[in-house]
């Protein structure tokens, strides 16, 4: 095992590889290693080779896994990536550092409340259900414009758009509709792009990937 690449090593050089191929810098990605359902054992390597944004989907598993590390590695960023239900709000205020699953009305009213209470804006993605499909969050393509506009009026920062394309087809339409409805809105982040696909994002314009099972191996 001596000369292999850490999992994080292999990573990283995937996503230099993407950005030499788009001319893009490798800087201008952000890394999001998501660590829903891994241990505090098993992400303490990431974090021992200076790795220090993750990405979880439950509040309730990041409250119970994430303070003791935040204490040992206090500039860790924390950022949710699943869906939010409203009576969530709060707690996600308080423990996350940017939200990626804004995407109704009753959320955004939840959490313009939690931020005002708690004096902290988070930033928050926008989700879009770019394969506008029935099962998945998001907002509805023809919806964000006027949706993007209560967000603004709410005060919340808007970090950009995510997406989760539709499963076992081509991502990589989807991630080029995405881009274009940012860039239709005046918006550059762009949080696309999974252990499968994070590449591809990256070339079509992703600034925040979130990938499991290529740093952490397959989910149990
Ligand atoms: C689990 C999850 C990921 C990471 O998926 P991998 O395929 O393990 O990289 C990314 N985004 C969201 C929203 C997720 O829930």
């Amino acid at each position: 095992m001596e000369n292999a690449a850490t999992p994080l090593e292999h990573v990283r050089a995937e996503i230099a590889k993407a950005c030499k191929a788009s001319r893009r810098e490798p800087g201008d990605i952000a890394l999001i290693a998501v660590s829903k359902t891994r241990s505090a054992e098993e992400i303490a390597p990431l974090l021992e080779q200076g790795h220090r944004l993750f990405g979880e989907n439950r509040v309730q598993e990041a409250q119970d896994k994430w303070p003791a590390l935040i204490e040992r590695y206090p500039d860790t960023q924390l950022h949710l990536i699943g869906q939010l239900q409203s009576n969530k709000a709060d707690d996600a205020v308080a423990l996350f550092d940017c939200i990626h699953a804004l995407d109704r009305p009753s959320l955004l009213k939840a959490l313009a409340k939690a931020m005002d209470k708690a004096d902290k804006r988070v930033p928050c993605f926008v989700q879009v259900n770019v394969g506008e499909e029935d099962q998945k969050g998001g907002c509805l393509p023809k919806d964000l414009p006027a949706f993007l506009a209560q967000v603004r009026d709410a005060d919340i920062p808007v970090a950009g758009l995510m997406c989760i394309p539709p499963f076992e087809i081509e991502p990589a339409p989807f991630f080029a509709f995405l881009a274009k409805l940012a860039a239709d809105n005046g918006l550059s982040g762009l949080s696309m792009g999974m252990s499968g696909d994070y590449p591809t994002a990256i070339m079509l314009g992703a600034t925040h990937i979130r990938v499991g099972t290529a740093l952490f191996g397959a989910r149990g």
